[in-house]
């Protein structure tokens, strides 16, 4: 029995997506005592890690700072198994949670909300889903994923293929049988990336379609024995502190010094270190200057490329996994398990897209320019409509009609990356141009589920049924998110840090969407924590006429 079978039709909290924010966000609700469901396209909870299924998915941030920080219980309970923990038992995690905490029976699959309607008459939403329903709430929880939104190349013949074939997303849920099977991965990206450093010895033959090679770099990761983990419940205050510290949320900090302040010698010494350890250190325990400066990034961009030289017995193939049109960590960096070494190997095939580029799917595989491909089995990594991409495949129309698609046709706009001016009572825990959408997620999730939590609760008790970010408020977030984006290299790279995807119109290379907020998760803290200590000024609270809304609206709102 889920909670449709409740049959309930108005719920105070309507919380959209049953994933990691989901659930934190169902938790904090219910211990609340707020009446509020979870809706989800998915046949259960999860979110990524219930859809990605691929060889090799797994965490690249450290397990124990991803899990959640709110129960003593649960992380005295939990034992993570690996340093970077794979898709099954991060979905297991997932749902001892959720079992944990009860928090199953509030939530509702198999359910996709296809439009969303505000009612400026009794400041409710309507939430109609695909099997026909349509709800109404107070507020609106987007919970929807960062990187939810799969995408497909633009080719001809998608369909007429008769292999197999997925978005890795996609990958399905029983196991596909891949020995003996010539397979085709087109992309490479983080997602790429780790499926091809896993399946490269369980195919008869794979080729590799890359358009533009990725940097990369060792995940490095161990199992965690029953005394570490001994060790990290001890410490897991100081851990969470720790990542609170740093801009990624990760427990990577900055090297203090300056890149230029120390010899070349010194900045070796470093690198050869941080390629040698765990995670996400060479890229964020580096000297900041690889962020913001073109000499210092293309030095150590160099240092890279000699490392990924050493890996690669052919020098001529080398040279095509060498990125030439941006600088080392300008795009969200992939973590790699013997990617590099894949190409070692005889069955492991690069076809370089620049040279070649793909005209078509065929019946029996795929053409480029230079010949056609037979394969079993074709893969696309191709990546997400990252952020926006989420909140655009649902039909939003605020207060005054206006669709929230049209609003951010060129790029969203936000206050704090949680609210939206003209549609009220609309909260984005990690909404774009948040912290949390940057930074290592479930950290993020907290500060931005523990916040507009807060706002709920601030609204309930003033009695407002209307709660919106002013228009200059938003004008004022979002010129500064994109002044960030001009201290950044970051902004003249094509990843999804800046909205880039080749497969979505206007989303193609030329214009930078500033989708993320570059400012790191202490300054993000710290000015949402000052906006609410000084009781929400750039917010507008209201009570609005509310009529014969829902007699159940109408306690909640008054309780
Ligand atoms: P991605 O980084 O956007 O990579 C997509 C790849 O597909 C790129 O190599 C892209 O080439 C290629 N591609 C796209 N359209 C194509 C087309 N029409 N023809 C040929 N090639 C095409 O996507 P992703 O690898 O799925 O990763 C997305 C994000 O998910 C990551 O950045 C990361 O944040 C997250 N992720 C996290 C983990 C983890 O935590 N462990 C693992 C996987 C993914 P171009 O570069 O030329 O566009």
């Amino acid at each position: 029995m889920d909670a449709r079978t409740e049959a309930k039709s108005h719920y105070e909290v309507i919380v959209i997506g049953a994933g990691v924010a989901g659930i934190y966000q169902i938790k904090r609700l219910v211990d609340l005592g707020i009446d509020a469901t979870v809706l989800d396209s998915a046949g259960d909870l999860g979110g990524t890690w219930y859809w990605n299924r691929y060889p090799g998915c797994r965490f690249d941030s450290e397990s124990y700072t991803y899990g959640f920080s709110f129960s003593r219980e649960l992380l005295d309970e939990w034992h993570w198994k690996e340093r970077f923990s794979s898709q099954p038992e991060n979905l297991r995690y997932l749902n001892y949670v959720a079992d944990k905490f009860d928090l199953r029976k509030h939530m509702q699959f198999n359910c996709q909300v296809e439009a969303m309607r505000f009612d400026p008459a009794r400041d409710l939403w309507h939430v109609r889903t695909d099997d026909g329903r349509e709800l109404s709430c107070r507020f609106v929880v987007l919970a929807i994923g960062l990187l939810s939104a799969p995408t497909m190349p633009r080719l001809e013949g998608i369909a007429d293929f008769k292999g197999r074939s997925f978005h890795t997303y996609y990958w399905p849920r029983e196991p596909v049988d891949l020995a003996g099977k010539k397979v085709a991965v087109i992309g490479t990206g983080a997602t790429a990336i780790q499926l091809i450093g896993e399946i490269a010895d369980k195919v008869d033959d794979l080729t590799v379609f890359q358009r533009r090679p990725n940097w990369s770099a060792p995940l490095n990761n161990s199992a965690i024995s029953d005394a570490e983990m001994d060790d990290i419940r001890a410490r897991y205050d100081q851990i969470f502190a720790a990542c609170a510290r740093t801009p990624g949320a990760f427990l990577h900090e900055p090297d203090p010094r300056g890149f230029y302040e120390v010899t070349r010698e010194e900045r070796v010494k470093l690198w050869d270190r941080l390629y040698d350890e765990p995670g996400f250190g060479i890229w964020l325990s580096n000297f900041r200057e690889i962020f913001t400066d073109e000499a210092a990034n293309a030095e150590f961009s160099d240092y890279i490329a000699e490392r990924i030289r050493r890996r690669v017995n052919d020098p001529a193939i080398a040279e095509k996994l060498i990125p030439r049109d941006h600088g080392f960590g300008v795009q969200r960096l992939p973590l790699e398990t013997r990617y590099f070494e894949a190409y070692n190997r005889d069955n492991v095939h690069l076809v370089d897209l620049g040279e070649t580029p793909l005209v078509r799917v065929t019946e029996t595989g795929l053409r480029t320019t230079a010949r056609d491909f037979e394969f079993d089995i074709i893969v696309y990594a191709t990546g997400f409509d990252a952020i926006t991409g989420a909140y655009d495949r649902i039909d939003i129309e605020g207060r005054n009609g206006e669709k929230l698609a049209d609003l951010w046709k060129d790029g969203p706009s936000t206050f704090l990356g949680m609210l939206v001016h003209g549609f009220p009572n609309l909260l984005m825990p990690t909404g774009p141009q948040s912290a949390s959408a940057s930074t290592n997620f479930p950290r993020g999730i907290e500060n931005g589920v523990n916040w507009c939590t807060d706002l709920m609760l601030y609204a309930r008790r003033r009695g407002a049924t209307r709660v919106e970010a002013t228009r200059e408020a938003q004008a004022r977030w979002t010129e500064h998110v994109a002044k960030m984006y001009e201290m950044m290299l970051l902004r003249k790279a094509k990843g999804w840090f800046t909205g880039y995807n080749s497969n979505v119109a206007g989303h193609e290379a030329g214009k930078v969407r500033h989708i993320v907020y570059n400012g790191g998760t202490p300054k993000f803290v710290s000015i949402i924590n000052d906006v609410a200590a000084r009781d929400y000024p750039e917010i507008a609270f209201s009570r609005g006429d509310i009529g014969d809304e829902p007699a159940a609206a109408r306690a909640s709102a008054t309780s």
